[in-house]
């Protein structure tokens, strides 16, 4: 048990640099200047009446702001509850009724601008502030607008979180269903910050380049409470920028960063710089990674690529391959549990033969509690002996490597004929004519489901859909050859860069009419 909390967790020296804003509002802020200011941003949430159990909605774009108010939420036993600010009104809506915000956290100058975040805010009667970093008076400013529920509230003590008091509730992605609410306790994040630092064996000589947003588990537990508990400290961009990266990383010393299989991708498109920047390690998760780009990725940066895999439920990462130091990387693995039980069971919860093929089923301390206002879910998602059901379909390897081979929910089901829509992306994207390919079930009248594929070619290239039937055909199993070819510029993601099986098919659906 690590008894730890966000307030306990962080463990660098009071001198050592913790976090660098690059840019325009460049920044250089020390462990001790972030612990006084997190301290001072704890006692204006108290004044204004946030104490144990609020939930506190914070809508900033990754900055210094966004990590203060962050733990101080934490530190006054509140619940932090991040927000992408790129989220349209109606999203916003959703969110802030779902979590039930007491206040919500805005950028400078939204409040005037009458922004989404804003306006939803003003429907449910949360409390509006802006939070921003004031470069005059070197703090993180709470210019509360309006004190919506909070009015008439008195001023709170300081209080002191315990490891079991939630400290972050967040949504998960919603990829199979609806986005449900996610719960974690400091325990539930301080182990996972603590299985992170073990695979990744960070110290506080480590410096991470912080390009995926804060208001998801991969870059906040990742990206910025791991190192915390290391000593470490991170470059912190307002998002990612493929021009900029590595000028910040070098500028910076950056020496390890973590992504989706996107940016690893756009930064392969982009220039390579020259001389190679020092690369202690490049983690992927969140999203499967081809061998083609982990292959891509280790030639071009000479690093290890080291695959991870996640879900918000596990208060992020389950398994990761491992360092060079520790044992060999296998592409098209998420590698070993570390910190974290990983078992393969069958759908009446019982462990399946060696190599066989089930559901994967997880337990550790960093997973949650059970989900928010979900009675179903919760009782779904816990097996009699304590785990938790993932959803994802995989098998080990002969050393123990994880290998997901699908969503239970996503498979497409032909018939009776179980098809992975995993597999046949990889068939379809090793076609040299061919960028990115997502499948997906669409309605059929015959089968109940048949396969649907949209499909990104490479620049000036053409293909037409019988070409690709053909190239499948050659690959894998009759059944397996997709009915229908959509061809599309654009592939629909989220803003973590994720697909979305559900959403691409309606889409392409309905761009056919
Ligand atoms: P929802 O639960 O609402 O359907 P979601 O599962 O996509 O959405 P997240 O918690 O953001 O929401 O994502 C976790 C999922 O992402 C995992 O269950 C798994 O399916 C997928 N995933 C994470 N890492 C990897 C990886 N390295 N390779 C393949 N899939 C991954
Ligand atoms: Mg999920």
């Amino acid at each position: 048990a690590t008894g730890l909390t966000l307030q306990t967790a962080i463990k660098g020296t009071p001198d050592s640099t913790v976090v660098i804003v690059p840019g325009s509002q460049a920044l250089t802020v020390t462990y001790k200047d972030l612990i006084s200011e997190t301290a001072s941003f704890q006692q204006k949430l108290a004044a204004i009446g946030i104490a144990k159990g609020a939930p506190v909605s914070i809508a900033t774009v990754n900055s210094y702001e966004f990590i203060v108010s962050f733990l101080a939420a934490s530190w006054q036993r509140a619940i932090a509850a991040p927000l992408n600010p790129a989220y349209k009104q109606d999203e916003f809506e959703f969110y802030i009724d779902d979590v039930k915000s007491a206040i919500v956290l805005v950028p400078k100058g939204a409040y005037q601008n009458g922004s989404p975040a804003v306006k939803a805010a003003q429907k449910f009667n949360s409390a509006i502030a802006e939070c921003y970093w004031d470069a005059a008076k070197k703090e993180v400013a709470l210019d509360v607008k309006e004190l919506g529920q909070l009015k008439g509230k008195s001023k709170q003590p300081i209080l002191k979180p315990d490891p079991e008091d939630i400290a972050l509730v967040l949504h998960t992605s919603g990829t199979t269903s609806r986005p449900k609410v996610v719960p974690l306790s400091h325990r539930n994040l301080t182990r996972t910050m603590h299985n992170i630092q073990q695979t990744y064996q960070l110290t506080a000589s480590d410096r991470t380049m912080l390009v995926m947003p804060l208001f998801h588990v991969h870059g906040l537990l990742c990206g910025l409470l791991a190192p915390l508990l290391s000593g470490g400290s991170m470059v912190v961009p307002t998002k990612f920028s493929a021009s900029d990266f590595w000028r910040d990383y070098t500028t910076h010393g950056a020496n390890w960063y973590t992504a989706v299989p996107t940016i690893h991708q756009i930064l392969l498109k982009n220039p390579t710089p020259s001389p190679l920047p020092t690369i202690r390690f490049i983690r992927s998760c969140s999203s499967p990674l081809s061998p083609t780009v982990f292959h891509a990725l280790e030639k071009t940066y000479n690093a290890p690529v080291l695959e991870a895999y996640a879900m918000t439920e596990a208060a992020h990462q389950m398994t990761s391959n491992p360092l060079p130091s520790v044992g060999p990387r296998k592409p098209g693995t998420v590698g070993l549990g570390q910190g974290v039980e990983v078992v393969i069971l069958d759908s009446a919860g019982a462990p399946v033969a060696p190599g066989a093929e089930g559901e994967i089923c997880i337990r550790g301390e960093n997973v949650t509690g059970g989900y928010l206002n979900n009675a179903e879910a919760n009782r779904t998602s816990y097996t009699a002996e304590g785990y938790f059901r993932t959803g994802d379909q995989g098998r080990k390897d002969a050393d123990g490597y994880l290998v997901i081979t699908g969503r239970i929910k996503e498979l497409i089901n032909k018939g009776g004929e179980k098809i992975s829509p995993i597999e046949l992306d990889n068939v379809l994207t090793r076609h040299p004519a061919v960028s990115e390919a997502v499948s997906f079930a669409i309605p059929d009248e015959m089968f109940g489901q048949e396969i649907g594929v949209a499909v990104v070619l490479k620049p000036g290239v053409k293909l037409v859909e019988a070409e690709l039937k053909a190239w499948v055909a050659e690959k894998l199993a009759k059944f397996k050859v997709p009915k229908k070819v959509y061809f599309t510029d654009v592939m629909p993601k989220t803003a973590t860069g994720k697909i979305q099986r559900r959403i691409v098919a309606e889409t392409m659906q309905k761009q056919e009419g």
